[in-house]
């Protein structure tokens, strides 16, 4: 892991770096009210099929932002698609190391209606100008004994993922016993219910072919935590 007293920043430098090569796009999206605007980053011919991909939305689960940086500097993102990137949707979050931002917001449940904090609404007024072939958003669970997904809009692209992670010796949670192992297909509307609030991959969802939320366990090593995200990813693009 890279350990500065401002992660943010640090990823923030390494993805400006990467931008530099010609292959990654970077732009600053506004995100008026909150401490810092949000970066995202665009490869591939917009004309392409797209992938979203997102991370930090919880800034106590770092290894999605990290393992997504990594995943864009190895270029293991297949070319055949374009990319929209959103490096960290939480960044005041990722700083402090806290799963909120720094008004105390998860914004991750205020992706309800046109946004209800300025990262959700920056991210969702930004992204209205496409649909989406695959969403992903990559998170952390500190009760997980393995890794799992979520996935939204009726595909199996999760089973593809678990099956690859399995297969390369990583460890899959076995979640409740009246479910799947590794993966959980949930309603939308009865999610958010639940949450009390809409997540980012639920917004998405309606604008996306397949969504998957990846998770994984907190107490794993850091390097194995990278390494699953990465697989995970590359796993779910390859199934598209
Ligand atoms: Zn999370």
């Amino acid at each position: 892991m890279t350990q500065t007293r401002d992660p943010y920043r640090e990823l923030e430098r390494r993805w400006r770096q990467l931008s530099t090569g010609g292959n990654f796009r970077l732009r600053e999206v506004a995100c008026p009210n909150a401490a810092c605007s949000l970066l995202c980053v665009e490869s591939g011919d917009p004309g392409l099929a797209t992938v979203a991909i997102a991370a930090g939305v919880h800034g106590d689960e770092p290894a999605g932002p990290w393992a997504l940086l990594a995943l864009a500097e190895s270029r293991r993102l297949d070319s055949r698609f374009a990319y929209r990137i959103w490096p960290c949707t939480n960044p005041t979050g990722l700083r402090m190391g806290t799963r909120t931002n720094a008004d105390g917001v998860d914004v991750n449940r205020t992706f309800g209606g046109r946004g209800e904090s300025s990262e959700a609404k920056a991210i969702l007024d930004a992204n209205r100008d496409r649909v989406f072939l695959l969403s992903v958003d990559l998170h952390e669970d500190c009760d997980a004994s393995g890794f799992y997904c979520y996935e939204y809009g009726g595909g199996t692209i999760g089973l593809d993922v678990i099956a690859t992670l399995e297969k390369n010796g990583y460890p899959i949670d076995p979640l409740d016993a009246a479910l799947e192992r590794g993966r959980m297909v949930p309603d939308r509307v009865e999610e958010a219910e639940l949450l009390g609030g809409f997540s980012y991959s639920l917004a998405i969802a309606p604008h996306a072919r397949h969504t998957l939320t990846f998770e994984t366990p907190s107490s794993a090593p850091w390097s194995t935590r990278l390494a699953m995200h990465g697989e995970a990813v590359c796993a779910a693009i390859a199934a598209c």
